[in-house]
């Protein structure tokens, strides 16, 4: 073995709630964990402005800075976080190998997947705007919705994930107008039924967004067109949901794991954090398209570290359970 190669007991892919949480609970157990932090380092909450439904928070905050909290949290127990991104896995032997930036070499006993799922977004100039600017652009109702209670929104996407959103905006604003591209819906019957006898949803059919309008800081309005009649028309809003999928972070473990259609890795035994590859465990939105919240995935990152120490333990006399997690 070259010296290059590094050995690690726990590794940990991902910088979201559902890593950092892992690696808290890792290194408490003294699993000398190594967290790489990706090509987002915080992951999907550093784009979100205000966290307003993560326990402990009364006053909110904001996802950078509970990113933040998080890893200073793992740091304190000696997560050793470094800036990486892994670019090839072999799951393929007992010792499971990871590439960093194409170069370095390191073999785990563990590996923890917690490299989470992008909100797709539909790539309008205007719409990348306003999310940058955190200007009334939204991925995430459950998480975003409060901050347009009382107003008038748009959505767009025509799956389950954008009738459920859609549903849960009406029961907070005043009208919700959901822009479908086709004449009908994706959506299963119930959910798409549910939206359609909500008396504040308006469904528009055939229709697409052609720009989100706005004055430069927040947005006022998204203009429309039908692409039946080539339409156009102006919708005042005050924010602008994109429901139009999520794509998990998954690709590089393709050849290994078992993914569903979509490359959701699927859980080998439900209930667990466990992959169909013992020694690799997920946590995290990699395997959640239902609930997709820091909260779950901070919850599961918990079992991913858990489950990962009862593998070490049983392959290893000589590393014991701790038994400060289970208290
Ligand atoms: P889906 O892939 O099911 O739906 C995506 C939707 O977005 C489609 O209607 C698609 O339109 C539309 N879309 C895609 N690109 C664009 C675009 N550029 N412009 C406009 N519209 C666009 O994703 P979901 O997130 O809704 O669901 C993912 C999975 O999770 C599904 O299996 C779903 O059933 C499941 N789910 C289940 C829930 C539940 O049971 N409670 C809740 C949420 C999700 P088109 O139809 O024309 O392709």
């Amino acid at each position: 073995m070259s010296d290059t190669i590094e050995k690690v007991k726990c590794l940990i892919i991902g910088s979201g709630p559902a890593g950092y949480t892992a690696a808290i609970y890792a290194a408490r157990a003294n699993m000398k964990p190594v967290l790489y932090q990706g090509s987002q380092p915080g992951g999907q909450l550093t784009t979100t402005n205000e966290v307003e439904n993560f326990p402990g928070y009364p006053e909110g905050i904001t996802g950078p800075a509970m990113m933040m909290e998080l890893q200073a949290q793992a740091e304190r127990f000696e997560t050793d976080v470094r800036f990486g991104w892994i670019t090839k896995v072999d799951f393929s032997g007992d010792v499971h190998k990871v590439w960093v930036n194409d170069e370095k070499e390191i073999h785990c006993n563990t590996v923890i997947i917690s490299t989470g799922a992008s909100a797709k977004y539909l790539g309008l100039d205007s719409e990348q705007k306003y999310l940058k600017l955190g200007g009334g652009v939204s991925a995430c109702a459950v998480c975003d919705g409060f901050f347009y209670k009382n107003q008038e929104v748009v959505i767009v996407g025509a799956g389950d994930s954008a009738c459920e959103e859609a549903h849960y905006l009406s029961k907070l604003c005043i009208k919700v107008t959901m822009l479908v591209r086709r004449d009908e819906f994706r959506a299963s019957k119930i959910m798409a039924a549910r939206v359609a006898n909500t008396e504040n949803i308006e469904i528009l059919f055939n229709t697409e967004t052609d720009e989100v309008l706005g004055d430069g800081q927040v947005v006022t309005g998204v203009r429309v067109k039908n692409n039946q009649t080539n339409e156009t028309k102006e919708i005042t809003a005050t924010g602008f949901f994109v429901a139009i999928g999520h794509k998990p972070n998954t690709d590089i473990f393709k050849d290994y794991l078992n993914l569903d259609e979509t490359g959701y890795i699927i859980n080998a035994k439900p209930g667990t954090s466990k992959t169909n590859i013992d020694g690799v465990f997920v946590s995290g939105d990699a395997a959640d398209h239902v609930y997709r919240q820091a909260i779950t995935a901070a919850g599961t990152g918990c079992m991913a570290a858990l489950d990962a120490e009862r593998y070490l333990a049983a392959k290893d006399s000589t590393f014991e359970v701790s038994t400060s997690n289970y208290n």
